[in-house]
């Protein structure tokens, strides 16, 4: 088991990886940006370096100064969080050079699944559904319109490269088509330095359900069940839960099953989910893997009990998975609010700023992650997202009652906070019935 190691984030996820390292009896080695610096979670730490000056890119993106602190930290292992460095192929190859433990799957397995045609590829291999879509890349306007004519519009223009929403465009017929390839490769070129598109069939009003695995060294994998993160906007979610909602217990079981069978194919080791959107109709369609924790992990810690942090780490260190598939069982039903600091209603402007004063939620059934606190100043280079708010309970009927009860105590003054959307959105009958779809937010609520 490792004595040390280091976190490679910030905010809330370094913070949540500090106590469960804490609790392993492993001390960590904090990094921060001068945005960052002194900020009370840093504390927590064993030691803490800077790595540069606000700016992700001169920072927290920037290799040579993280490994400089993971070499100067003396540590045997790096945990990537989410964002910043964690789906960084490079970079998670430079930590094996420098005899670092990436925690989290090989460079290899990560730059396989890090291009979605590929992971398209193998998910057909592993015969798990995929969305109808291009065998491969589409190279020009003619290629595009042929496959948007066999599948029929709409379609969805993704690039290989793809993540949080760029590089995605949606066209409805020859015309819009033509200008969205355009559009989505250039977006591509310049968000991600590749250009390569694919094409898939638009599913209209479809859910997000995504599948949790954990796979050790040793060739064992479990999933832990699936969250339903279809309250989105903009393609940013905003709510996760799990169980999911309008499944069958058979088709739930597919899809968990799965996502487990790609990535024992893929050879991937770790903490990974699994996308699909699902139809109308439930039939679920694979779309891609997040190779490294997601934000809404606690959702699956609560329903499963299994603290997946710990259990990256543990894995990572080479230890096989003590749990059994049928060890893992899924209790109760939980729900997560992302509450960020953005006025919901000026457009989701990012509000930075300090806040004056912070009261957390608490109480049965509640789990409120964060690294804020009165007097904490949100900086504006980051993430919005200032904390993460939880419940678990038997039923989600009960689920969402603690949820309104909970953001009623949740007092965040000085800033303005997406805390009162959740409370539209928790209290609207379309979500207490289960109707929703990934496009309910901005059908209900406005873009
Ligand atoms: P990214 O990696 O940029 O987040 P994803 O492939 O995960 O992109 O897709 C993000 C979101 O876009 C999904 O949650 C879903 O809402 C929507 N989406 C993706 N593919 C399709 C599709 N074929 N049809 C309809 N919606 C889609």
């Amino acid at each position: 088991m490792y004595q040390r190691i280091l976190i490679a984030n910030r905010g809330e996820i370094a913070l949540r990886i500090m106590r469960a390292c804490r609790e392993l009896g492993i001390e960590t080695v904090a990094i921060y940006s001068e945005a960052d610096r002194g900020a009370n979670y840093l504390d927590l730490a064993d030691e803490a370096y800077c790595v540069g000056p606000a700016k992700p890119a001169d920072s927290y993106l920037k290799i040579a100064n993280v490994i400089s602190a993971a070499e100067v930290g003396n540590v045997q292992a790096l945990h990537p969080g989410y964002g910043f460095l964690a789906e960084n192929a490079h970079f998670n190859e430079i930590c094996r050079s420098c005899n670092i433990d990436f925690i989290g799957p090989s460079p290899e397995a990560m730059a396989q699944l890090g291009d979605k045609n590929a992971a398209r590829s193998l998910a057909r291999k592993a015969k798990v559904p995929v969305v109808p879509g291009s065998e491969g890349l589409i190279e020009n306007e003619e290629e595009a319109l042929k496959f948007a004519h066999d599948v029929g519009f709409p379609v969805i223009i993704k690039a290989v490269a793809g993540g949080g929403g760029r590089g995605m465009r949606v066209a409805a017929n020859d015309l819009s088509l033509k200008s969205a390839l355009q559009q989505a490769k250039a977006e591509a070129e310049a968000a991600f330095g590749n250009g390569a598109v694919y094409l898939e069939k638009y599913i209209e009003q479809p859910r997000h359900v995504e599948v949790q695995v954990l796979a050790d060294t040793h060739g064992n994998a479990v999933h832990l069940w699936e969250r339903d993160c279809s309250v989105q906007r903009r393609h940013q979610k905003l709510i996760e839960e799990s169980p999911s909602l309008n499944v069958t217990p058979k088709s739930r079981k597919a899809m968990c099953e799965a996502a487990r069978r790609l990535i024992i194919e893929a050879k991937y080791t770790n903490a990974a989910t699994v996308e699909f959107i699902v139809d109308k109709d439930g039939n679920y369609y694979f779309i891609e893997v997040n190779a490294r924790i997601q934000v809404e992990h606690p959702v699956t810690e609560l329903i499963s009990g299994v603290d997946l942090i710990k259990q990256q780490i543990l894995i990572a260190s080479g230890e096989k998975l003590s749990l059994s598939q049928s060890d893992i069982k899924c209790t109760g039903a939980a729900i997560e609010c992302r509450i960020n600091a953005e006025d919901p209603k000026k457009n989701f402007q990012p509000c930075p700023g300090k806040i004056e004063r912070l009261i957390a939620p608490g109480g049965f059934g509640v789990r409120w992650e964060s690294h804020a606190h009165s007097g904490y100043i949100v900086p504006p280079y980051y993430d919005s997202m200032i904390g993460k708010l939880l419940v678990h309970q038997p039923t989600r009927e009960e689920a969402i009652a603690t949820m309104l009860r909970a953001l009623a105590e949740l007092k965040v003054d000085g800033i303005k906070t997406t805390a009162s959307l959740h409370q539209e959105i928790l209290s609207h009958s379309a979500f207490a019935e289960g109707r929703i779809d990934t496009t309910f937010v901005e059908r209900t609520f406005g873009g």
